[in-house]
Formats: C-alpha cells, structure tokens, sequence
C-alpha cells in the first residue's frame, strides 16, 4: 500500500494542475498510525466535498473494552468520538483554503441527541471515522501544497487528538457512555413498571429559545420535580451525581399507560412538557436537561396536517358517512381537512405498532378533539361525519393496548375518560385526578355519547412496489434530504412538516435511502407496509446503516447517515404522492 510519503509526493506532483488532477489520489494510504482510504474525489472544488475515512487500529487507539463493550455503549461510544473528532477539526474561517468548499473538514457529529450514526464506526479491532473534506485549490487549480497540509499534516493531528484514548477527555468519555447506559436501562424497565415515559426529578424541560434546541440556563428555568402519588424511584446500572453524593437510584414522574391528561393554565408549561416527551424516545447527551426525560420507543406524535395525502387509510373508527357517500374505510385524499389528517396520522402510526400517541391542542383540529353538548344539539349526529378522539381515547386502550399523553387546556369533558391528570402550575406538575374526578362526578358535561359501532380491525395496506420511482432526468436514483423535512424522492416532494419526532438532517437522509431499499427488497410478494418496516428494522439491526447508501460499495462509505424510527420511514412513505396501496382482505364489511 502506497505511504503518507507517497500521497505527498503525488500532491507535489499534481501542484498547479487541473482540479481533475486530485483523482490521482484515490485509494489507500498507510501512515505512521492509521490508514487513510480517499473513497470520493469531489468534480471540482464547488461540489460536495470528497469522501475519506481514518482507519485506526484499536493498538493505536487503545480505547479501554469495556468502554465499548455491547450494543448500547457501542453507539454511545460511537457518538462520542465524532463529537471529539468535530472538536479537534475546530470551526470558523481559519480553515478556508482556497475557492469553494476548499479546506472544510466535517464529521456528522450529533447534536443534543444521540442517534445510531455513521460518522464513526467501533470494533474490537479498529475504528474507522468517515470525513467530508473539500480538496483545496485556487479557482479550479490544484493547490498541492495546502493539500499536503490538510492530508498529512492536520489529519493525523485530528485523528490522535479525536481518537486516541491517551488524548480523550477520560471522565467525561466514561462520563457520557454511562450517561446513555442509564437513560437505556430506564426505557428497557418501562414496559415492566406499566409506563409510557418516565420524568427525572430535576429534569431541565424548556430549550433556550424556539430556534435552539439547547437548555435554557439561568434561575428563571424551574427543574422538574414529581408530584409525590406519581413518583417513582428506578436504580441504575451507574452511578450519577445527585445533591446527597453519587448513587445509583433515580427518582421522577411515571406516567402510567391508559390515558393521561395535561391540563393548566396557558403559559405554564404543558407543551414544553409533551415536547420532551416526544423527544425522550430518544437518549440525549449529558448536560442536556432532557437526559432523564425518557419516552417508550414507540411513542408517537400526532398533529392536525391539513393538505397532506392520504392512501387508502381506515379512518372509520373517526370519519363516517361523508358527503356524498365516501367511503372512510379506504379513504383517499389528495388534499386532507386538519380531522382527516389528524384520523389517517393516529391510523397510520397504529399500523406500524404504535403503543402510545403524544397529542397537543395546540396543533390538533378542533372539531377533532371534541364536540360538546350545545354544538350536539345544533348539528345533528346524522350531519356530522367525526366520531371525536374524546370518544375513542378510552376504547384506543382498552381495545388496542394503545395508550394517549393529551396536552388540553381547553376541555374538561375529558376528565370522563382520563386516567390520570396531571396539571401543570408555574412550571410545576401536580396531581389533580382526583379533584377532576369530583368535578366530572358534580359537573355533567351534558353531551351523549354518539359512537355508533366498536373499533374494528383496519385492514392491511400493502405498498405497490411500482409506485416507488426514484428516478429523476437521466439519473435512475436521485435521492435527496434537502432539509430534516423535506426529502426529494426523484421527480417527488416529501413533506415531512407534520412528523414531529425526527430530529436530525442525517435521519431524514436515512429515511429517504430507507424508503429505496425497503421498496427495493421489501415490498414484494403482497408484503403490508407493516411487515415492509419490521423487516427494514431487522435489516439495521444486523447490518447497519451503511448500505443505505443506494451507491453503497465496500470501499465507499456514507458517513452521514443516522437512524431513524420505523415510525418516521413509515411516515414518510404515507406522504409520498405517488404512493399507491392494496388493502387486505380484512377490509370487506
Ligand atoms: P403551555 O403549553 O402551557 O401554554 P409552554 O409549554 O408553551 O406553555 O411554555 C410557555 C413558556 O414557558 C415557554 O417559553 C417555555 O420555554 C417556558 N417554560 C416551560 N417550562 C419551563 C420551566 N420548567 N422553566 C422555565 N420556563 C419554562
Ligand atoms: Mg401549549
């Protein structure tokens, strides 16, 4: 294999030349304590910048094994040293080299979760990060000796300072992975104590502003503390620094499954508290405020999303007898009111295993959530097609096992179905149920009850592998996330505005890739979208996220790619507008 001596002397060489010259470049090298691989090399010095990968083997490295030892602490581990690596690239002009995209470094470091990703990949005997980096020129010239500097000169510094254990922050690296260790124990043990989410006293809720999803610091921001009958006290497999000295026990709000209501005042609270619930289906890093806010994995989000398709979805548990006779058991829209929308997201999320939804009254559809006494009277059951989610909120638990987290301020007709309700006051949760309870006994809320028939089996959908195509011009895969939601999917837009629970750009390149290979290998053979996403769950969980990538070659990598939930694929693939659906057989009445 070709040395760090040889790549200089090649960069010497190709000094001056045409920015073609670079491709002379490709392939491996081996340096004092890594290897170098150049997979891509980038057109010209305007285009996205060229691909490498660092391969350091683990003599080098010398990361303690139990550090990375198992699944959890692999990821954790993973997740941390691209944060390093970003560090050590540091940031700011001072790396512009030239024209274009001349001198960047990147690594897709994560933000304030931490995501399965590609960016940096641990095992037993290396570790490999995978780097963007725009090749240095003068206009279109090849600047060999900036080249030289970048590759062998401030390469290996990042790479020691990133990698190497002797370099690495010790107690904040064992610091973070034990962080992640915890926060995946509690979210294992949730099914167990009968919880949907869990909410850590001293938890810190709110984010610095509505642009940043970093911590609001300062003394105006109130740490979360349980209200004594919901608390519960969980211990750990590490130990964390608590007020007495370190321990191993935790204590915070359980939120039990059933049907659990968020009520107080405007102001105070009740959605920053829902959003951390959204996101605890995620870890979070250490230092965040939400590390001890953790969700069950398959709790999901549902909003209002008027003008959104829809496919072939049975809504009929909430939509019956529209105008003019259409059928609500395989409801199409092109263009969805806010309460179809809101039925087909609650539906569709069902489908793919949902056993939990988090609702806001701030983005549901009115007419959607309730229908009270007066408003009965006026408008006859016989014109109005919306069965409301305050009559089937019970039943989506009783029947389905599928349990509700509802913010709403606004209507106490649901203190008849709650579990629990938790009122939010200055910042502060307090168990009210019992107080809603003596009020729903002594204040009737006059409405009857209209549901006309139990929730019924929903049919299967099964995707038509041929309303896939992601082909644009003359390119037969074009892919591309043009934001954390927006995926072009060749000649299609996916908007992605109303799937709340995505949290990074890399998951949203994930799902666009994931919606290619599943519709490549997965839907076939009358395979229903639910079975299509299991298997795409499976396909990650034994090989990775790597071959996402639809130019995925051993020696190529992806390195910006994170995992994204089952859910959010699914999601994605319900908002394609060319999407076509067979239903199963069970849809026959
Ligand atoms: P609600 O949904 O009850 O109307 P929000 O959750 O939107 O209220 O919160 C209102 C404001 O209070 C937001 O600006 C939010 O950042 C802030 N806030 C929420 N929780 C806290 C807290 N624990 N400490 C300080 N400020 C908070
Ligand atoms: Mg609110």
């Amino acid at each position: 294999m070709p040395s760090a001596d040889d790549l200089r002397r090649i960069l010497d060489r190709i000094d001056g030349r045409g920015y073609k010259a670079y491709h002379e470049i490709k392939g491996s090298f081996e340096f004092p304590r890594f290897t170098l691989f150049v997979d891509h090399v980038q057109g010209d010095p305007f285009a996205n910048p060229s691909k490498l990968r660092i391969r350091m083997p683990m003599s080098e490295a010398r990361l303690p094994p139990d550090w990375f030892d198992g699944p959890v602490r692999r990821m954790a581990c993973e997740d941390f040293l691209a944060r390093c690596v970003s560090t050590a690239i540091g940031g700011g002009e001072s790396h512009r080299r030239g024209s274009g995209k001349s001198g960047v470094v990147q690594i897709d470091a994560g933000a304030q979760e931490v995501l399965e990703r590609t960016a940096a990949v641990v095992t037993p005997d290396w570790i490999e990060i995978r780097l963007q980096l725009g090749l240095p020129a003068a206009g279109r010239r090849v600047l060999g000796r900036q080249a030289q500097a970048m590759l062998c000169r401030d390469l290996p510094r990042i790479a020691e300072s990133g990698l190497c254990w002797a370099e690495l922050p010790h107690r904040e690296a064992t610091r973070f992975v034990e962080c992640i260790e915890n926060q995946q124990a509690i979210r294992g043990r949730l099914d167990e104590l009968g919880l949907v989410a869990f909410v850590g006293d001293g938890a810190l809720l709110p984010r610095a502003s509505g642009a940043s999803d970093r911590p609001l610091r300062g003394s105006q921001a109130v740490p979360f503390a349980s209200p004594e009958s919901l608390r519960v006290s969980l211990s750990l497999p590490n130990p964390i620094e608590r007020p007495d000295g370190p321990g191993r026990e935790i204590t915070g709000m359980g939120i039990r499954r059933g049907v659990t209501l968020i009520v107080g005042g405007g102001y105070h609270g009740k959605s920053t508290l829902l959003r951390a619930l959204e996101r605890g289906v995620y870890p979070h890093v250490p230092g965040d405020g939400r590390e001890w806010v953790v969700s069950a994995p398959d709790l999901v989000k549902i909003r209002a999303e008027d003008g959104r398709r829809v496919e072939r979805v049975d809504i009929s548990a909430f939509i019956s007898d529209l105008p003019q006779g259409r059928s609500t058991r395989a409801f199409c829209s092109e263009d969805a009111s806010g309460s179809t929308s809101q039925a087909a997201n609650i539906l569709e999320a069902i489908e793919v295993g949902a056993t939990g939804l988090l609702l806001d009254e701030d983005t549901s559809a009115t007419n959607f959530m309730v229908r009270d006494a007066r408003m009965q009277a006026l408008v006859h059951k016989e014109f109005e097609p919306i069965t409301p989610f305050l009559e089937r909120v019970r039943e989506l638990y009783d029947t389905w096992g599928v349990s509700t987290v509802l913010v709403m301020g606004g209507c106490g007709d649901y203190f008849d179905v709650a579990d629990c309700v938790i009122a939010m006051r200055e910042f502060r949760p307090v168990d009210v149920t019992d107080e809603a309870r003596r009020i729903a006994a002594s204040h009737a809320t006059g409405r009857r009850i209209e549901t006309r028939s139990p929730l019924k089996k929903c049919a299967d959908r099964i995707p038509l592998a041929e309303s896939f195509d992601p082909s644009r011009g003359r390119r037969d895969v074009k892919i591309d996330a043009k934001a954390i939601d927006l995926i072009l999917f060749g000649d299609e837009v996916i908007d992605l505005r109303g799937v709340e629970q995505l949290v990074d750009p890399s998951q949203t390149r994930a799902v666009g890739n994931a919606i290619h290979l599943a519709t490549r290998r997965f839907a076939k053979g009358g395979a229903t979208l639910r079975q299509v996403i299991a298997q795409l769950e499976d396909f990650f969980d034994n090989h990775g996220l790597d071959e996402l990538d639809p130019f995925h070659r051993a020696e190529q990598h992806p390195g910006n790619l994170a995992r994204p939930r089952g859910f959010e694929i699914a999601a994605a693939i319900n908002r394609l507008r060319t999407l076509r659906i067979r239903q199963g057989p069970t849809a026959s009445e």
